[in-house]
């Protein structure tokens, strides 16, 4: 164990954070406390957790408490904890370098706007380097709980890119940190502005957070040691006590120490279940999509606690991923306080606690979604709609109810903000109409401009636009709504437009059409699988459509970006008899000449689609002849 001085850089990135994070809450800066308060009761929490099984980590002190002081001559507040401590590697893995793999992306993701920013910055959770923002200089000093008086540790930086460190006795476990506070932070030095940032942000914390009394000269309360110690904040755990005695801001605090968001939370969901099982949950939406939504490492919302002790960060196991942005705290009173991740997996009372909770979700942002201010449901679809989207495909036990919150663009009025749900839908839908059609396409613009719908618009048939990437795996799993099948619009036959195309056609008609289907057919024959008159067209000549069941061609694209090519089916190329092109191509006789015409309006078709040509260079030559022959 290396004993002297040491003087270590900061990583690259911690420097960097340190620098955006330090300008971009400048107007925030007393949340400082409020993350530093956060840390030391972790540490607690974990103190507690490990001394259930190990007795001597108490090392003989009953209470667990934070204590708050500051020095108005050395300008300096000091902030210290009874909880687990830290061992010196531990202190250089935790404060000076940042574990999370998600930092780099993190920062190319700061735009320099401030209101921005410190709003990622806050759900990036900066915790620790916060106490930057007021401070020039930070003192350290910890020791492990269980450990050696004289394995404590001293940690000191001016976060100027270089911490040092040496080992000094620590007759106490736990952490103490100092700030040496920066020109013109003197307001933090002050009894009423400290306990009032405590009792705005930190009230609900476990645990009593305490400042020195000032004591009058002639104050009758002496104790022992002349000093006295008052509680500022509650130190109740929040989800114990009763709703009725909480408010609005009590929730927000709360929420706002846990997610490390500035904003409030868009709903709360506070619930005790007794019975055969019992547990308390208290469950919290955000407004705003954490930076990492998508990040496969992410961590999870939620919180256990088994009998009001914390067991674990990121319960993975509490909430399915698609609600994974579900912020909270789990407290069960019928699961072993020495319960572990593998335990949890597979784990009749996590099971049901996770249908519970997952329930109260789905009803909550059903009770949102009905409310009459729409707004707060379309800036929630706005950002987690598309990870909602993913329970479609995960929980087929909830799919009724999702199926109710998913929100789609739709023909009925093209704005792409816009938001059908299946319900209005269905009520919009005439008597005669079976299905409910949907196209899905690579973008909005894409699925706004595809010659399928031209039909649709002009019958007035509504049409879902849909273009998100999960769209594809959303309709295989949503196949029916109410009891309306869903129905691609470049798929198949559409029953209703079909019956009522052929009943108007006389049959000359009917034998002209078959020849020149037969004509393009032999002329396609390794590219198409069928050739047919359209129903679906009114303005372009020709459209691409998959075998009903088959795979569309939009997902056999997305399997090959992901580098899982299918073998591509061949798409049935229909065509639109009364448009020009059509017709010129009917009179050519020449069979070379049949295959240019049909060649042409195959890739054309398949372009509208967002397929790939084969040979795009051979289609601008075709092109190019085409329209030369022309002139
Ligand atoms: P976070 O709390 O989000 O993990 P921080 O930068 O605030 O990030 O802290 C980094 C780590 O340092 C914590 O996860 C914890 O392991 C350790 N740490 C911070 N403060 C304390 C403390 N008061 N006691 C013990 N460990 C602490």
């Amino acid at each position: 164990m290396s004993t002297k001085k040491e003087t270590h850089v900061f990583q690259t990135e911690v420097k960097q954070l340190l620098k955006l994070m330090i300008h971009a809450l400048y107007s925030n800066k007393e949340i400082f406390l409020r993350e530093l308060i956060s840390n030391a009761s972790d540490a607690m929490d974990k103190l507690r957790f490990e001394s259930v099984s190990n007795d001597a980590l108490s090392e003989g002190e009953s209470e667990l408490a934070i204590q708050l002081e500051f020095d108005e001559q050395a300008k300096t507040i000091t902030l210290r904890d009874n909880g687990i401590g830290m061992t010196r590697d531990e202190v250089i893995e935790n404060i000076g370098t940042i574990a999370n793999s998600g930092t780099k992306k993190f920062l190319e993701k700061l735009s320099g706007d401030q209101a921005k920013d410190s709003h990622l910055i806050g759900q990036f959770g900066v915790g620790f380097y916060s106490a930057f923002i007021v401070a020039d200089k930070v003192t350290l000093h910890t020791r492990k709980a269980g450990a050696q008086v004289e394995e404590g540790v001293q940690w000191e930086s001016n976060g100027e890119g270089e911490f040092t460190l040496e080992n000094l006795a620590k007759p106490t476990k736990g952490t103490e940190i100092t700030l040496h506070l920066k020109e013109g932070m003197d307001e933090f030095l002050n009894e009423y502005r400290l306990k009032n940032i405590i009792t705005t942000y930190s009230d609900h914390i476990n645990f009593p957070i305490k400042m020195l009394k000032l004591l009058k000269e002639d104050s009758e309360q002496e104790t022992e040691s002349g000093v006295e110690w008052e509680q500022i904040n509650k130190a109740t755990a929040i989800w114990t006590q009763p709703k009725s005695e909480l408010s609005d801001e009590d929730y927000a605090s709360f929420y706002q120490t846990l997610s490390h968001d500035f904003d409030k939370p868009l709903a709360v969901m506070h619930n005790k279940v007794e019975g055969t099982l019992e547990y308390t949950s208290l469950l919290f939406l955000p407004k705003k999509a954490p930076f990492d939504l998508y990040d496969r490492d992410r961590r999870y919302g939620l919180k256990l606690y088994v009998k009001r002790v914390f067991i674990m960060d990121d319960a993975e196991h509490l909430m399915p991923a698609y609600l994974r942005f579900v912020r909270g705290v789990i407290d069960s009173n019928d699961l072993p306080l020495n319960v572990s991740r593998e335990i949890l997996q597979s784990n009749q009372v996590v099971d049901k606690i996770r249908s519970g909770s997952v329930k109260r979700v789905l009803d909550q942002l059903a009770k949102l979604a009905k409310d009459e201010d729409p707004t707060e449901y379309s800036e929630f679809w706005d950002a987690f709609g598309q990870v909602l989207k993913e329970g479609m495909v995960e929980d087929h036990a909830n799919r009724e109810k999702l199926a109710k919150l998913l929100r789609f663009s739709s023909t009925y009025d093209s704005d792409k903000a816009q938001r059908v749900s299946l319900e209005d839908y269905v009520t919009r839908m005439p008597e005669t109409q079976e299905a409910i059609y949907y196209i899905v396409a690579d973008n909005h613009s894409a699925a706004l401009g595809s010659p399928h719908l031209e039909v649709f618009r002009k019958k007035g048939i509504e049409v879902l636009l849909l273009s998100d990437r999960i769209d594809e795996w959303l309709v295989a799993h949503l196949t029916d709504f109410n009891g309306k099948p869903l129905k691609s619009i470049t798929q198949g036959d559409i029953k209703e437009l079909v019956e009522e195309g052929e009943q108007s056609l006389s049959e000359d008609e009917i034998k002209a059409r078959s020849d020149l289907t037969d004509k393009v057919k032999k002329a396609l024959a390794e590219l198409v699988s069928d050739v047919k008159m359209t129903v679906r067209l009114t303005d372009s000549p020709a459209c691409v459509v998959s075998e009903e069941g088959g795979i569309s061609s939009h997902m056999a694209r997305l399997m090959e970006q992901m580098g899982q090519a299918l073998p591509k089916p061949k798409p049935i190329l229909e065509l639109n008899p009364n448009h020009v092109l059509v017709k010129r191509l009917e009179a050519i006789e020449d069979s070379e000449q049949v295959k240019e015409w049909a060649m042409f309006l195959f890739e054309q078709a398949q372009l509208a689609e967002g397929d790939h040509l084969a040979s795009p260079s051979e289609f601008i030559k075709r092109v190019n002849s085409l329209l030369s022959a022309g002139a």
